[in-house]
């Protein structure tokens, strides 16, 4: 199972970004969880509800195991 890894997506305008790059955002993390865990790989999940969600997507989704403790 593979999960494509993806940058600033192209359809990205300013408003996007600036979505994109806030913590407070679930509802978009759980419609793109993998865009949402890179955005967010540097923050730290217990202060980050964007990353925290998109985990939590992820893990639903089957795309990470939470025991291996990283995303393929
Ligand atoms: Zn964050």
């Amino acid at each position: 199972m593979s999960v494509d890894l993806v940058t600033i997506p192209e359809e990205a305008d300013a408003g996007n970004i600036e979505a994109m790059l806030s913590c407070l955002n679930p509802v978009w993390a759980q419609v793109n969880p993998h865009r949402a865990w890179q955005v967010h790989a540097e923050c730290d999940r217990e202060n980050c509800v964007t990353k925290s969600v998109a985990w939590n997507t992820l893990v639903e989704q089957g795309k990470v195991v939470p025991d291996s403790g990283r995303v393929r």
